[in-house]
């Protein structure tokens, strides 16, 4: 039976990167070493980390003046180091408040400074973008900071609000999944575990002049000036993780790169997003129409007692880990660049075959 991994993250990785690493495993390139065995100083590691930053430079379009850069921590450490690095003298960020990604990255920076919400959605319990019309921005603020696709809620949007200050986005789960314009970013990042690699790594990409003004009392760690002059090998980085991203992004390269992965991503998230609306209400998204994440796809079921039996049939027939999150109910699948069309396909056919034997 084939499975296929639903998971929101750590998530699906690659078939053909997963064999490649496996191939690799004891003896990489006949260096006689595993990569992990590797010192991060050595020429092969170096050689390693170098094509996978030239690699996302590539794939991405990443402008010269901006520095990219692996770190740990997750995206959860980048809420405390984007105010810490970002604020640069100033006393207030403005935030854009669409889920629970938003919220936690707000609780974080209100440790350094005030934070002007310029909207939320909270009204409609996170399933929506407000109208940029309808924000209210602060023009004196450090920077903007949103969160183009929040995981939890599946509420994804495209469009960049026109302000003067720098844009932060947190791309955990939707960067490589459509082109984006980085010159129009001061600072992107995201964790690797949705949509990149393996967890551990977390990458981000930097305007070089926003970097060397932390706050006082920045640990060496936080500050991005630490690891942009030392193209990220101040200390020890997660080489491991760099390595299978590395393989990823040249994967994605000989598909066709980033545009011909936005095909697939809009051809999986329509045929699922058709059989929820053609179900005649036996499943449901509660997602604003316009807001339909392409990631990650929340439904509920009519009768929510039939949850249980939804999660274990469909682990049954090699479906795996389309629980919802709490504050959603329901299902959640997540279908980054990884997952196969066929995967949607199958788990298209499994949903509608659980509604007629349920209706
Ligand atoms: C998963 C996720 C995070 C948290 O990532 P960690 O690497 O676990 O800290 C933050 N933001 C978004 C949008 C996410 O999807």
């Amino acid at each position: 039976m084939t499975i296929y991994n639903f998971s929101a993250g750590p998530a699906v990785l690659p078939k053909e990167v997963l064999q490649q690493a496996q191939a690799e495993m004891m003896d990489w390139n006949g260096s006689g070493m595993s990569v992990m065995e590797m010192s991060h100083r050595g020429k092969e590691f170096m050689g390693i980390a170098a094509q996978a930053e030239a690699d996302l430079r590539e794939l991405m379009g990443i402008p010269a003046n901006y520095k990219v850069l692996f770190l740990q921590g997750g995206a959860s450490q980048q809420f405390a180091m984007i105010p810490m690095n970002l604020l640069r003298g100033k006393t207030t960020a403005d935030y854009l408040n669409t889920g629970e990604w938003s919220k936690k990255a707000i609780s974080e920076a209100k440790k350094f400074g005030a934070v002007n919400v310029v909207t939320t959605s909270a009204d409609k319990n996170f399933s929506y973008v407000p109208e940029f019309s309808t924000w209210k921005c602060d023009p004196n603020a450090a920077y903007l900071h949103f969160t183009p696709n929040e995981t939890i809620g599946g509420v994804e949007f495209d469009w960049l609000p026109t302000t003067d200050v720098p844009l932060v986005a947190d791309m955990s789960s939707c960067i490589l999944s459509r082109p984006v314009d980085v010159s129009k970013y001061g600072l992107i990042y995201a964790g690797a575990q949705k949509n990149i690699g393996p967890a551990g790594l977390t990458i981000v990409i930097v305007r070089e002049d926003l970097i060397g003004q932390t706050v006082a009392g920045t640990p060496t760690m936080l500050d991005y000036k630490t690891h942009a002059d030392n193209d990220s090998m101040y200390n020890t980085p997660p080489t491991y993780g760099i390595y299978i991203a590395g393989l990823v992004f040249q994967l994605l390269k000989r598909k066709g790169g980033i545009a011909a992965m936005e095909q697939t991503n809009i051809a999986k998230a329509n045929l699922l997003y058709a059989a929820i609306d053609g179900s005649n209400g036996f499943y449901n998204c509660p997602t604003a129409l316009e807001n339909r994440s392409r990631m990650n796809i929340p439904f509920t079921l009519k009768d929510s007692g039939l949850d249980g039996a939804f999660v274990k049939q469909a682990e049954a027939a090699g479906l795996l880990q389309l629980k919802g999150h709490r504050s959603v109910g329901g299902m959640r699948a997540s279908i980054y660049n990884a997952m196969p069309l066929e995967g949607v396909q199958a788990l298209v056919t499994f949903m509608q075959a659980f509604a007629a034997q349920h209706a």
